[in-house]
């Protein structure tokens, strides 16, 4: 399901990091030793073997990220990013592996699409990627694409992201696809005629300011829609950039009741409310909006008891000319694979908002375990996917550092806490710093 440049895999001991996997269940100072990619042995002072060391000390070392939601614009817009400039941004903001969503141009809906796009990442991918197909033809909302044909060539999910499924029957007969394919409907969430043309949350702000709003239950009762398909079928379904407090409460009451619903939440919804749209930075837009502050203490509730096990950047590039225009012509989305460590760790982690552990988590074994990937882990015999994080580094977030073909972050400009100095991703060295 996911697919890189082939290569050497590295040998490497990374020396007297504060190890810290909590899936292995691991927080302690160790040596970390990798043989030919695979992680060969933990413990203190062990022998170099001849290896390259890597001097570790007052850094954390940790499973490397999974970004489950990236949109890589290929085919069709490689002016704006490619698998060669995206998967480097990933390597650089510590990722070991990357989800990329349909709604390119073409559509990914057919097996000569994703065949192609297959090919392209054997060559040119530093990290390896996997690819999300269309639930309809073209994300037209009208008729399902083969599902069955594109899980047996590798799609690692379904997904009219960009678009909701509007109608229920079809959403139904997707989710009854499951049982066939296997793999997961990842869902954007949004009633139309209630996000309508919204520019902003709506709230006092979008009243302030003069914006069409998109009120939050334009989202939130459309995933209580899905979720109550999800129940009805017995299938499950993953809830893209969940960014409303209803639609939080709603996954917890399901998941209660046993409902298989997963859901992801992103840097930007998690740091952010839409009071920054004052600045009218037309990298503060987005779909969906930032929403009020209650909303945002209500996703980092939920990603910290579970209810949100994950975290995806939505990396969403976009040409400068695009972007450089007043706040209403501006399309939606914003990047985020090369600061979203280091947001979320200056936004939460350090005003004691949200553990380094579950920040951890959430970027890496939660991700992987919704689309069925393994989970990268700190452990014998398991691949090397390590990330290597200063967490007492700062740096200014400036457009000449990305890797990425677009500078659209809504970070630009602001000191960061946290640096990746190192990223391995299936073994190789892919980042340094
Ligand atoms: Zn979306
Ligand atoms: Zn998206």
């Amino acid at each position: 399901m996911l697919w890189a440049k082939n290569g050497q895999r590295d040998d490497l001991v990374v020396r007297g990091a504060r190890v810290v996997d909590p899936v292995e269940g691991i927080d302690s100072v160790c040596d970390v030793r990798v043989d030919g990619g695979l992680v060969a042995q933990l413990g203190t002072a062990l022998d170099a073997n001849g290896h390259r060391v890597v001097d570790g000390e007052g850094l954390v070392l940790a499973p490397a990220f999974v970004d489950p939601h990236v949109h890589l614009r290929v085919p069709g817009r490689e002016d704006e990013e490619t698998i060669a400039s995206g998967t480097a941004a990933a390597a650089a903001g510590g990722y070991c592996a990357i989800l990329a969503m349909p709604n390119t141009e073409p559509v990914v809906d057919s097996a000569a699409v994703l065949g192609s796009l297959i090919e392209d990442a054997q060559a040119q991918a530093v990290v390896p990627v996997g690819f999300l197909a269309a639930i309809t033809r073209g994300q037209e909302g009208a008729e399902l694409t083969e599902m069955a044909e594109l899980a047996d060539q590798g799609a690692a999910g379904f997904s009219d992201d960009g678009r909701p499924v509007v109608a229920p029957g079809l959403m139904r007969r997707a989710l009854q696809y499951h049982t066939i394919t296997g793999r997961r409907l990842a869902l954007h969430c949004e009633e139309p005629t209630l996000s309508r043309s919204g520019q902003m949350h709506e709230g006092a702000v979008s009243a302030e300011l003069g914006f069409a709003g998109y009120p939050s239950v334009a989202e939130s009762v459309m995933v209580e829609r899905d979720l109550a398909l999800a129940a009805y079928e017995e299938a499950p379904l993953h809830v893209l950039h969940v960014s409303a407090r209803e639609s939080v409460e709603a996954l917890r009451a399901a998941q209660a009741k046993g409902v298989q619903a997963t859901a992801e939440v992103t840097p930007h919804h998690l740091c952010l409310t839409d009071e920054a749209v004052r600045t009218l930075d037309p990298n503060v837009k987005m779909n969906p909006p930032l929403r009020s502050g209650d909303d945002r203490t209500a996703l980092i509730a939920g990603l910290k008891d579970g209810t949100i096990g994950c975290i995806a950047t939505d990396h969403a590039p976009h040409a400068r000319h695009e972007k450089e225009v007043p706040f209403e012509a501006a399309p939606f989305g914003v990047t985020g694979l090369e600061t979203a460590f280091a947001a979320l760790y200056t936004g939460l982690v350090e005003p004691g908002l949200l553990p380094l552990e579950t920040l951890l988590e959430r970027m890496s074994a939660g991700p992987a375990r919704v689309y069925g990937l393994e989970p990268p882990r700190i452990a014998v015999g398991a691949p090397a996917n390590l990330v290597l994080l200063d967490t007492a580094a700062t740096w200014k977030v400036e457009e000449d550092r990305f890797r990425s073909r677009s500078a659209n972050s809504w970070a630009l400009g602001q000191t960061l806490k946290g640096r990746v100095r190192l990223t391995v991703a299936a073994g190789r060295v892919v980042h340094e710093s």
